[in-house]
């Protein structure tokens, strides 16, 4: 029996961790929830599930009905270290999860981490501890699972796949014009608005490719990106000998939260079973870098280091959060992310503090840069 607190319950990834749980009740036991402002889906999952420990956001317990007695309301941070908690699901999003991932990994817990923004802003501060996270995206998981029984010297590069998100048949003129309604509509998987807009602009390419650096400690020029519109292939890992290994389901993330709460366990799982035959075709394409600049920014950024990769994050966030608003248009959040990055002056070694600072400097920045570009309209 695992133990299993979920931080971000209440999302996308939350709650695909919870039907994963509720598959599994001789396997995994929901012992934590945290969720931000969907009081009314966190009570629910709290009469269902029974856990001993829960954080809400607005602290508002009176909001939360009925079946309450025995929790105990912790701070993430106190939450994570429990001794009654084995792994910790981090499903948030955003920088909050930085502190609770940080607390558990030194508590010695597993972190099984679908949080793009801790593995991207505080990568270099996390190495200590790589053991101990458990990838939970697509990619990311499939490279783990075609990475086992192979040596890191048998490895020559790592490979993900990108669906080319809602815009990939739009000319750039076309994207230039583009409402967030449409870029909200992704072909293949549904998910969050953060990140279904930057899987339009591939800066969720571009910050995979960052994690994918972070998780298995491969260089930049080794880690690439191949267009591949089908999200069948999630991901692949070519060998020194020329051998590929492929990892391919069908896009669903209950697949991968799965793997990662029961490793190195198989279990019959949810996700439907893929079937080639109904596919019929699989493509593959060159991804065309001038036409995506968010990627080449990410890597960029990656290669840096230092508190670059935190000021694209945190860039990334403001500009794409003004975006959804109408406050910029899609192209302008390259632009906005380029130019942030371009002011930033990095302060030496990475820390902890100057990570949190380089995060809240690119923060006011970016929104700078932003009311600037609404007063030049
Ligand atoms: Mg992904």
């Amino acid at each position: 029996m695992k133990r299993i607190a979920i931080l971000g319950s209440t999302g996308s990834i939350g709650r695909q961790t919870l039907e994963v749980a509720a598959h599994l009740p001789d396997r995994l036991q929901v012992v934590g929830l945290a969720a931000g402002t969907n009081t009314s889906l966190l009570t629910e999952q709290i009469n269902r599930f029974h856990p001993r420990f829960v954080w809400h956001s607005r602290a508002a317990r009176t909001d939360l009905a009925g079946g309450q007695e025995g929790i105990a309301w912790l701070p993430l941070e106190e939450m994570v270290i429990q001794p009654e908690v084995d792994l910790v699901v981090m499903a948030t999003s955003g920088k909050a999860g930085l502190g609770p991932t940080l607390a558990a990994l030194q508590a010695g817990k597993q972190v099984a981490i679908a949080n793009k923004e801790v593995l991207v802003m505080a990568g270099e501060l996390l190495l200590p501890w790589r053991g101990q996270l458990l990838p939970l995206d697509s990619e990311h998981s499939s490279l783990w699972q075609c990475m086992m029984g192979e040596r890191i010297e048998g490895i020559s590069r790592l490979v993900l796949t990108a669906s080319g998100g809602a815009l990939r048949d739009y000319s750039v003129d076309q994207m230039a014009r583009v409402t967030p309604g449409e870029v909200l509509r992704h072909p293949t998987w549904k998910m969050g608005k953060k990140i279904t807009v930057d899987s339009a602009t591939l800066m969720n390419k571009g910050l995979e490719i960052i994690e994918t650096h972070v998780l298995f400690g491969m260089p930049y020029d080794r880690i690439g990106v191949l267009l591949h519109r089908e999200s069948i292939v999630h991901a692949m890992v070519e060998l020194v000998d020329g051998m590929v290994k492929a990892a391919l389901s069908l896009p669903d993330m209950r697949l991968p939260i799965q793997f990662a709460l029961t490793y190195p366990d198989r279990l019959a799982g949810l996700a439907p079973r893929l079937d080639l035959r109904a596919i019929g075709r699989l493509s593959f394409a060159e991804v065309d870098w001038a036409r995506y600049p968010c990627l080449g920014l990410a890597v960029e950024a990656g290669r840096q280091g230092g508190t670059y990769p935190a000021v694209l994050s945190a860039a990334d966030e403001v500009a794409v959060e003004a975006f959804l608003r109408g406050r910029l248009r899609f192209l302008q959040i390259g632009e906005l992310v380029e130019a942030v990055l371009a002011d930033h002056r990095a302060a030496g070694r990475a820390d902890l503090a100057s990570v949190v600072a380089a995060d809240t400097w690119a923060r006011a920045e970016a929104g700078r840069l932003v009311e600037r570009a609404l007063e030049r309209v």
